[in-house]
């Protein structure tokens, strides 16, 4: 019998691997045979995340990395990589930003772009060129936020849409390679992500506003990183081979029931 969603014998790459979603999603892919190359600004964050994945019998390393530097990233892949040529690449690494049209900065949007939407260029292009001779399965963390209008959400919407366009544009320009390219659009999943930007944006209230936000996913709670990292290990997985260029929320209900 074979068993479905087996990743052994592949390296993957996750991007900001060492907290929240990416956590989740290293452990994930790594429970399934892969070996997870977990690249984040803070080294001992990835270092933390690649112990435990090798504490439960698991392979993983882990390796600094800026994904807003294009040099940084193409260093941080080939000495990651070594010999290995990359099967799986997760373009995870984000950062928020809470504002609206009337008080975001130019500044605001360049550190959001950075990060965010060349963050994702600078790993998409250095993952396909490993990937290029033999193929490989690529997923970009979009956001509900690319699909529909979210208050004071201006510089991070914008760089999630250019996500998903991202998206389209190189699961097309990659269709002769054997690489596949897929989007996800996450709801609010409960990760240091959120209580961070929570903390800063609503001092003091972080309690109430966790709960209004829980609420605003129809199903009454707010998705687990390792909800995401199912989701992901699907479309990494050879299971999805008729998927490319495609976008999947995974929302609670937040994008369809919302009504
Ligand atoms: P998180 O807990 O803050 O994790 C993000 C990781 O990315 C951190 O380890 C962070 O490192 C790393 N990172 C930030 N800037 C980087 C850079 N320049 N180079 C390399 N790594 C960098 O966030 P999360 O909630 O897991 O979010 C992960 C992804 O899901 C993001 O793209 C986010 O936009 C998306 N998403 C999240 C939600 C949600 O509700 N949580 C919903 C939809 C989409 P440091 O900690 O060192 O900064």
């Amino acid at each position: 019998m074979k068993n479905k969603f087996d990743l052994t014998g592949k390296t993957a790459i996750v991007t900001g691997g060492g907290s929240g979603i990416g956590r989740a999603i290293a452990t994930t892919l790594a429970e399934q045979g892969a070996t997870s190359l977990i690249l984040d600004l803070s080294l001992e964050g990835a270092q933390s995340v690649a112990k435990e994945i090798e504490a439960n019998g698991g392979k993983a390393e882990a390796h600094p990395c800026d994904v807003s530097d294009h040099e940084n990233v193409k260093g941080a892949f080939s000495k990651a990589l070594g010999n290995r040529s990359l099967d799986i690449l997760v373009n995870n690494a984000g950062i928020a930003h809470v504002g609206n049209i009337f008080n975001t900065t130019p500044e605001d949007l360049d550190r959001i772009y950075q990060v965010n939407i060349k963050g994702v260029f600078n790993t998409l292009q250095a993952g396909v060129e490993s990937m290029k001779a033999k193929g490989g399965a690529i997923v970009n963390i979009s956001s509900i936020a690319a699909h529909v209008g979210l208050s004071d959400r201006l510089a991070y919407s914008t760089s999630k849409g250019a996500v998903h366009a991202m998206t389209l544009s190189v699961a097309k320009d990659c269709l002769g390679h054997g690489i596949r390219c897929n989007s996800i659009s996450p709801g609010r999943v409960h990760t240091p992500f959120v209580d961070g930007f929570l903390a800063k944006a609503y001092p003091g209230n972080e309690k109430e506003m966790f709960e209004t936000l829980s609420k605003t996913q129809p199903i009454g709670r707010m998705g687990k990183p390792d909800e995401i990292g199912d989701l992901v290990l699907y479309l990494c997985a050879d299971e999805s081979s008729f998927i490319t260029g495609s976008d999947f929320s995974i929302d609670g209900g937040f994008l369809t029931l919302n009504t």
